[in-house]
């Protein structure tokens, strides 16, 4: 099953084009969604989700028409929203088997199992009778996907999922996701290229509404390579290097600045080449829409 997003525009009514002109082919796997805040990730993903309308556009889910026919993309959707709220008092397991009969599965036993099958999936079956408001981020992150997958889905949005985890709890996320990816089309959207460098075999690069880029990692790094040269400078000395030098990032190490170029030639002055990573890709596409003080 594919997900095909043509020419997809959405303006609020402030007047704020949150997309603009959008179009994507998502299939299987983990497809990547990466920009920075106010990118229109969460706009796209609620659009996706069904939960929103745009101005124009067309979204298909296999042969469903996403935005004419809810309700059979509601059967084959799980959505992971940014902010979900839970009931705190509520255990792991009673929530489950809530949601899993509010998905109209009738059956005792058959939800029974499904919950414990969740539950393991997810690496939260010890925890099943801790009541929800006790949970860690990370546990709180896992249980949402459980939530999330109660139906079955065919298609699992997930939004900035991994913002503030810890590294393990991170690690943690990854891998479910990346099981989950195996079978399922997986998006995620993110402003951490760690998330999908680690990841994702597709993506797309998305600033200020538009698609700057898409494909795979690999294809990024590719127009990038031989030409990311690095040196440590002064912080004091960075406007001189911004007006010789197209900066793609800069990095603070020990007080100092790593300063990071895009140059097609050799720069000489002290600079040395590195490999280019998803980073510099990353900044060097949205540093061709917004100003990079806003995001270095
Ligand atoms: P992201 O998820 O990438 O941070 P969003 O889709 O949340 O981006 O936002 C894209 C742009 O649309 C931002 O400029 C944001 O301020 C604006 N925006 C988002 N939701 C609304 C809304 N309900 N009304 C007006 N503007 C909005």
């Amino acid at each position: 099953m594919e997900l095909i997003i043509k020419n997809l525009s959405k303006t609020y009514p402030n007047g704020v084009q949150a997309l603009c002109n959008v179009s994507l082919s998502i299939s299987k796997g983990m497809y990547g969604l990466l920009g920075p805040n106010g990118a229109g990730k969460s706009t796209l993903m609620r659009t996706l989700a069904t939960l929103q309308d745009p101005d124009a556009g067309i979204v298909k889910l296999g042969d469903i028409d996403v935005l004419k026919d809810k309700q059979s993309v509601r059967k084959k959707l799980g959505y992971l929203p940014q902010d979900f709220g839970l009931y705190p008092k509520v255990n792991a397991e009673v929530m489950l088997n809530h949601i899993a009969q509010m998905k109209g599965i009738t059956d005792k036993n058959q939800r029974r199992q499904l919950v414990e099958q969740l539950l393991n999936q997810v690496n939260l079956y010890q925890d099943r009778k801790k009541a929800l408001g006790t949970f860690s981020g990370g546990m709180r992150q896992r249980f949402g996907i459980a939530q999330a997958l109660a139906g079955q889905p065919s298609l699992l949005i997930v939004d900035e999922p991994t913002a503030g985890l810890d590294p393990s709890e991170r690690n943690r996320f990854y891998n479910l996701l990346s099981e989950l990816g195996e079978n399922i089309i997986v998006i995620l959207s993110t402003h951490i290229v760690e998330d999908v460098r680690t990841l994702c075999s597709n993506m797309a690069i998305i600033c200020r509404g538009e698609v700057l880029m898409q494909g795979k990692p690999n294809d990024g790094l590719g127009k990038l390579e031989g030409k990311v040269y690095h040196k440590l400078i002064n912080k004091s000395d960075l406007e001189q290097y911004r007006g010789d030098y197209q900066v793609i990032s800069t990095k603070l190490i020990g007080g100092k600045l790593n300063l990071s170029i895009k140059s097609y030639t050799v720069p000489g002055n002290g600079f040395v080449k590195r490999p280019a990573d998803l980073e510099d890709v990353y900044f060097d596409y949205i540093s061709q829409k917004i100003d990079p003080d806003s995001f270095l």
